[in-house]
């Protein structure tokens, strides 16, 4: 089963793409389907719940035979009703479901963990080391899929924002996101930008050829004035100088940090204090090697919208380039203040003035066509992949165009259209032969 994962280049579709092969070999004692999406305006795992209901518990129940798990859980949020009735309909012996209310970050896999077991997952640790193996829905459809022999060739994600279509969509992996916008009748982006992913932790794209990736979970359309934009765009220089300007050491970026209330040695406060005394030039904090980068400090807990989560991920550029590295995984306890700071999504969505965006964007079965896929060797977490094909070879959709080099973290990659390839570089550039190459 795992040599069928791997053949299908499976990797964590919610954005965090670890190769579900290296992931999915080991021992656990209870498999959590991560359908929390906490995101706003991101729509893929709850609708895919309900359009791909049986997959999903084909693909669970594959990871819970392959890592020998006692439980298999499907853990929601109470809001995705529809999701809860058709699931609960499918459910097999052994399988639950687990509802959770909607605040944010619900789909963190510590919080997850937490959440559904009541088990601490070590801070700097894995889920795997409170027995757990946590996977995006998205990813488990890939799974049941793998085993019937069907590479990972299309994506599935919202594209919304600024956008009156707004929709969820399978695309073919590598169509450009000019591209998608074009086929669903959004062709003048003048002013604006994307942000890929969630309008918390996605990063902001402002070149249209960007390729969906296997890890793309939405593409959401934004103006590029508006101040989720800005505040994105801001450089690490703005960032330090704002800091050390104007941190008034409240701390409430600590008292709301998620992984800070799971009793993990985060205190974002103290990395501003560092940053305003210039102490991290003097002595290193590895605490920011804890940091998920969740943006729960810059975009709703600080007051003045100073970006503690900007810090950190400078900082844990800096120190890696300096050889450092996170500490050994230590068991925590989580501090009781944590159920009474859960962030309902529905006041985070007013904090960050996306009301508007905040629109159902129906799974729709369009298929777009893509005369042109760019297919990056690396779209995972490892290695990249070694290229099987060359320049002017003819390839059909499915096929695998890019291997795990042996030994290596990675992951295969295969083409998304029928075609010939037009260059190899660190990328597989494939165009259509003709009626857009499905
Ligand atoms: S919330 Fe803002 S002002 Fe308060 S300590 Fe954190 S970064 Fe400083
Ligand atoms: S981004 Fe901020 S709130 Fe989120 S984990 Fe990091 S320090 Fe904590």
């Amino acid at each position: 089963m795992l040599k069928l994962i791997k053949e299908a280049g499976v990797v964590g579709a919610g954005g965090a793409g670890f190769p579900t092969h290296v992931k999915a070999d080991s021992q656990a004692e209870i498999v959590i389907v991560n359908g929390a999406e906490c995101e706003p305006l991101l729509r893929v795992d709850q609708l895919l719940m309900v359009h791909e209901a049986p997959l999903l518990i084909r693909g669970l129940k594959a990871l819970v035979q392959v890592t020998g798990a006692r439980r298999g859980i499907i853990a929601l949020k109470k809001k995705y009703q529809e999701a809860i009735e058709t699931l609960t309909t499918h459910l097999e012996d052994g399988l639950e479901l687990f509802v959770i209310d909607d605040y944010y970050p619900a789909g963190d896999e510590h919080v997850l963990v937490y959440e559904v077991t009541g088990r601490a997952v070590p801070q700097g640790g894995l889920p795997i080391q409170a027995g757990c193996l946590v996977q995006n829905v998205e990813t488990v459809i890939n799974v049941a899929n793998a085993i019937d022999g069907k590479a990972v060739t299309d994506k599935c994600i919202t594209v919304g924002g600024e956008f009156t279509a707004r929709q969820t969509v399978r695309v073919p992996v590598g169509t450009s996101y000019a591209a998608v916008l074009d086929a669903l009748g959004m062709s003048d982006l003048t002013g604006k930008v994307a942000i890929n992913g969630g309008p918390m932790m996605g990063a902001v794209v402002s070149d249209w050829s960007t390729p969906v990736t296997k890890t793309t979970k939405g593409i959401l359309v934004f103006p590029e004035d508006h101040s989720l934009v800005q505040e994105k765009m801001l450089s690490s220089h703005e960032v330090f100088r704002l800091a050390r300007a104007v941190c008034v050491q409240c701390r409430y970026c600590t008292d709301l940090c998620p992984r800070y209330l799971l009793g993990h040695q985060l205190e974002p406060h103290m990395t501003m204090r560092g940053i305003k005394y210039s102490l991290a030039d003097m002595e290193p904090n590895p605490s920011v090697f804890l940091c998920t980068e969740c943006g729960l400090c810059e975009q709703y807990a600080c007051i003045f919208g100073l970006s503690p989560r900007m810090v950190n991920s400078q900082l844990k550029k800096i120190y890696t380039q300096a050889g450092m590295k996170p500490r050994p995984a230590k068991d925590t306890t989580p501090i009781p203040m944590w159920e009474y700071r859960k962030l309902p999504v529905k006041r985070l969505i007013s904090r960050l003035g996306i009301e508007q965006y905040n629109q159902p964007a129906p799974l729709t079965d369009l298929v777009i066509q893509s005369d042109l896929v760019v297919l990056p060797l690396k779209q995972h977490v490892g290695v990249p992949a070694e290229p099987l094909v060359a320049k002017g070879q003819q390839v059909t959709r499915g096929q695998q165009v890019a291997k795990v080099p042996e030994g290596k973290l990675g992951a295969a990659v295969h083409s998304s259209i029928s075609g010939t390839v037009e260059d190899v570089t660190d990328r597989i550039v494939i165009r259509a032969n003709g009626g857009g190459g499905r």
